[in-house]
């Protein structure tokens, strides 16, 4: 199978990464495969074996043209800086261009150790791979940026953790793996040559239109601040909690990267917090937008060196881009809840509807996901699905007599308006209850459940019958839900 490689960043700038090899694993067995993201990169697969795709795609073989390497990064890691992190557990192949002339990273992950490893064994076990590859998957299909999961495969291998579980890689892909992290990184050991470097190629690779901007260096700030307002913006209206938002898990692309502890709330409750390890709620639901800041402040003084070289007096601009984050937040926010609402844009002032929501949806524990399909329900007259998800009977009936108000004012006919509402608004989220039932029998070697909830999730907004159980929440005396981090 031939991917026309065309590797930038390993041809562009050397010194920024560590040359290795995936180890091979010792029977490689092909556990999925995404022939649609296949076809978006260009690749064809079509005539390639099952056999086949688990060599290239877990190490055992080496595609023509790839340069495997792994990328340097720093981090701060729940507020506290790590001066080096890495792909310690990550293979970056190489990068394709697709046929529409968008550029791809192609990476192994799971593929053994790397010169960034440290102690760690440099695996993965096969449940994270398919979490990630499922969880990745339908963030794709609900329009929220994101990696993506190109194929799965187990190698035949045992990974130690907690104890022995079977190991496999997963095959990311990337629009780039840039994260703040590799700025802080070279902000930190090398100085305002390599930032400079680092950022140039950066725009060139995902900004080329800033490239001519009076200072690019601040403009990419100002470009990355936008799309991680826009992506906060869509995880919070999804619902979904990363739970391990350090600046080397950001990518300046904007697309969510990094799944590890990240799971969907049920219930709404803003200081909701799944992971294990943020026994302090750092990254707790509702404080996401508060550390997306944060981390773009890290962002900026990453930069500075770089603002600071074209124009010394840019660095108060850069404050005052850091500065508008709240405020450029809430625009996104907003303008995401009304779509999911049905509001239209300009059609009055809906801040303090918006704002009051969620206290009512946190008062009431409202099942998050299902409360806007009910919303819609409520435009076709049907009132059945609301009065199931409300614990006592118009618990909300001041705010959704508020909501309805407004949807009169507009003039929009109520059944369009509940199909444009569908039409944003996920069915199917992947439930925790139903996730981790998918990975306990694929660890068992039963992969039909995680089959079923994949092609379940990649079509989250269309209602299908026989699949009313993957729309509801687990039962609520359902024991609280954890999650561990992918290593
Ligand atoms: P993460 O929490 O997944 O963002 O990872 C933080 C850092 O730990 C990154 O530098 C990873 O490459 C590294 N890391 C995580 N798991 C492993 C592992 N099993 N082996 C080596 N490095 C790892
Ligand atoms: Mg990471």
């Amino acid at each position: 199978m031939d991917f026309a490689f065309d590797n930038s960043f390993h041809d562009q700038l050397e010194g920024f990464y560590a040359p290795g090899d995936p180890e091979k694993p010792s029977a490689p067995k092909l556990l999925a495969f995404n022939p649609i993201l296949a076809a978006r990169l260009g690749l064809c697969t079509q005539d390639a074996h099952a056999a086949e795709l688990a060599e290239l795609f877990s190490g055992k073989a080496m595609p023509n043209g790839a340069a495997p390497i792994a990328l340097a990064y720093a981090g701060h890691q729940f507020g506290h800086f790590s001066p080096q992190l890495g792909d310690g557990r990550a293979l970056l192949l190489g990068e394709i261009v697709a046929p529409d002339g968008a550029r791809f990273d192609i990476q192994l992950k799971g593929s053994g150790p790397t010169a960034f490893s440290r102690n760690g064994d440099g695996k993965a076990a096969i449940g994270p791979v398919l979490r990630e590859f499922l969880v990745s998957e339908a963030m794709a299909a609900m329009g929220v940026p994101t990696t993506r999961a190109l194929a799965a495969v187990a190698t035949g291998d045992r990974v130690q953790r907690e104890r022995a579980h079977p190991g496999a890689v997963l095959t990311r892909v990337a629009s780039s793996h840039i994260r703040v992290g590799t700025f802080q990184f070279f902000a930190a050991h090398f100085g305002a040559d390599h930032v400079i470097q680092l950022s140039d190629y950066s725009i060139k690779r995902h900004f080329p239109d800033i490239a001519d901007a009076a200072n690019p260096h601040l403009a990419l700030l100002d470009r990355v601040i936008g799309l991680q307002c826009a992506l906060i913006a869509r995880w919070l209206g999804v619902g979904f909690i990363h739970g391990v938002m350090n600046t080397d898990n950001v990518a300046i692309s904007g697309e969510t990267i990094d799944y590890g502890p990240c799971a969907f709330m049920d219930r709404f409750a803003v200081n909701t917090v799944f992971s294990s390890i943020d026994t302090g709620g750092r990254y707790a639901y509702g404080r996401q937008p508060q550390i997306m800041h944060w981390n773009m402040a890290r962002f900026a003084e990453a930069l500075l060196p770089a603002i600071h070289r074209v124009a010394p007096d840019d660095v108060e601009a850069a404050k005052a881009l850091v500065d508008a984050i709240p405020e450029r937040f809430r625009a996104a926010w907003h303008a995401e809840v009304r779509q999911k609402l049905g509001l239209a844009e300009g059609g009055g002032d809906d801040a303090e509807l918006i704002d009051s929501l969620f206290g009512e949806l946190d008062k009431h524990s409202v099942d998050f996901t299902s409360f806007f399909r009910a919303l819609a329900m409520l435009l076709r007259g049907e009132g059945a699905m609301m009065q199931a998800l409300l614990p006592i009977a118009d618990a909300m009936a001041p705010w959704i007599a508020d909501w309805w108000q407004r949807i009169e004012q507009g003039a929009a006919n109520p059944l369009e308006l509940a199909d444009a509402m569908d039409a944003v608004n996920p069915l199917y989220i992947p439930r925790n209850h139903r996730v981790e039932a998918a990975l306990e029998a694929a660890e068992t070697g039963d992969l039909a459940p995680w089959l079923e909830l994949l092609e379940v999730v990649r079509a989250p907004f269309d209602a299908r019958p026989g699949l009313e159980r993957f729309a509801e929440p687990a039962p609520a005396d359902a024991a609280p839900y954890t999650t561990f981090c992918g290593t």
